[in-house]
């Protein structure tokens, strides 16, 4: 049984000057006091964010503050732009370089994860999340002739893929290529996307089939996950960046020795993870207890990936969740992963914020947290 991926961890990482190539870039975004938040005198703001030190104060009572390190801070106005071009942006440069890449956002139900990713602006272009704005650097960095961008669009729940684009598709099996370590989803809907309104629309059907499906389910979307699966084939010259998918034998010549345009094949993720907050086991019972097992499962499984990953460990245990195994691929090694942790303000929240951040600092390898007392 092969540990590693050999298109991810095998191949060189992106010749970008990355110092620490492969590591998961944990950002953490805190979103704005809601309205009800607003009026709720009992509880105060837990958390205050110093964002040109990169740190992040936790308040647990007027004595106790603890602080906390991350790769990027944003605080409530942060815009999408720059959250987009400080986190998400490298990562989909790389994978028009030819890399796989990964943004994902993990936090409780209500903390902006669906904002910050897939929020559409449809009136306001200013407000579009993550996924409309790669989709636009990619179509604008790619060659509507010669190259191909392609979609497909999953929902995970309950350990069984669904095609968000043909939602009667369900129970899709994952396919992993032996020999390139490829994954895929053959059994998905691909679609080949013709413009940014075009990737609108899907991203919309998309959408209001996952509120559907879920509403028959009789639950939340938040006890799935969400994953666009964009793969792109750009033909490049052979003496630009080959891309990780490359091999020697790729490269070919006409019959008067001219290069033939290598393709180069890539694929970004982007995931909106289930809610992380803790399902209270003891008070759930049937499908409930089900789904917080399964979600359980998933975010516990990439929880130890992330933390193999920033131990450097030749063994990423991609194998226990479906979630993890469409990843296998797309994080580490030569494949770029951002990960955005998203929090409340509020201190009513604060076990589960704690319990978010704390699984962003194992991200970042950070095992010892500082503790200062208040001044
Ligand atoms: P999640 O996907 O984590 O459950 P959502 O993205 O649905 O959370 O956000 C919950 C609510 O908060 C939504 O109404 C969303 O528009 C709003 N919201 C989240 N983040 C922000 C933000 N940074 N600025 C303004 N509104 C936000």
């Amino acid at each position: 049984r092969r540990s590693v991926t050999p298109t991810s961890r095998t191949r060189s990482p992106p010749q970008d000057n990355d110092p620490e190539p492969g590591r998961v870039r944990v950002a953490i975004r805190v979103r704005p006091r809601n309205a009800e938040e607003l009026s709720d005198a009992d509880y105060a703001d837990c958390v205050e964010v110093q964002p040109e030190l990169k740190k992040l104060k936790l308040r647990k009572n007027n004595w106790n503050s603890e602080f906390y390190k991350f790769d990027e801070i944003f605080a409530e106005s942060a815009s999408q732009k720059r959250i987009y071009e400080t986190v998400a942006k490298p990562v989909v440069e790389s994978v028009l370089n030819g890399y796989n890449g990964t943004v994902m956002a993990y936090g409780q139900t209500g903390t902006g994860k669906t904002y910050t990713l897939g929020k559409m602006g449809k009136d306001d272009v200013s407000e579009r999340g993550i996924m409309v704005r790669a989709l636009e650097d990619i179509i604008a960095n790619t060659n509507s002739t010669s190259d191909s961008v392609e979609m497909s669009f999953l929902q995970l729940y309950m350990e069984s893929i669904q095609d968000l684009l043909a939602p009667e598709k369900i129970n899709i099996p994952i396919v992993e290529d032996a020999r390139t370590g490829e994954v895929s989803v053959p059994g998905a809907t691909v679609v080949k996307i013709e413009d940014l309104d075009h990737f609108l629309q899907l991203l919309h059907i998309g959408e209001s089939n996952r509120l559907a499906a879920n509403t028959k389910l009789n639950t939340e979307s938040s006890r799935s996950h969400a994953i666009l699966m964009v793969n792109i084939r750009k033909s490049v010259k052979s003496d630009e960046e080959p891309g990780s998918s490359f091999q020697e034998k790729d490269r070919k010549t006409d019959r008067h020795g001219n290069q033939i345009p290598i393709v180069r094949k890539s694929k970004l993720l982007i995931v909106d993870l289930a809610g992380s907050e803790r399902i209270d086991k003891s008070g759930s019972e049937g499908r409930l207890l089900e789904e917080a097992k399964f979600i359980n499962l998933s975010l516990t499984s990439l929880g130890k990936c992330i933390n193999a990953l920033a131990e450097n460990s030749p063994h990423i245990p991609t194998r226990d969740s479906k979630l993890t195994r469409l990843l296998r691929d797309s994080f580490g090694g030569s494949a770029r992963t951002s990960l955005i942790i998203t929090i409340g303000p509020s201190s009513r929240h604060y076990p589960e914020t704690t319990s978010t951040i704390m699984f962003g600092q194992r991200a970042m390898k950070i095992v010892n947290t500082v503790k200062l007392r208040e001044e």
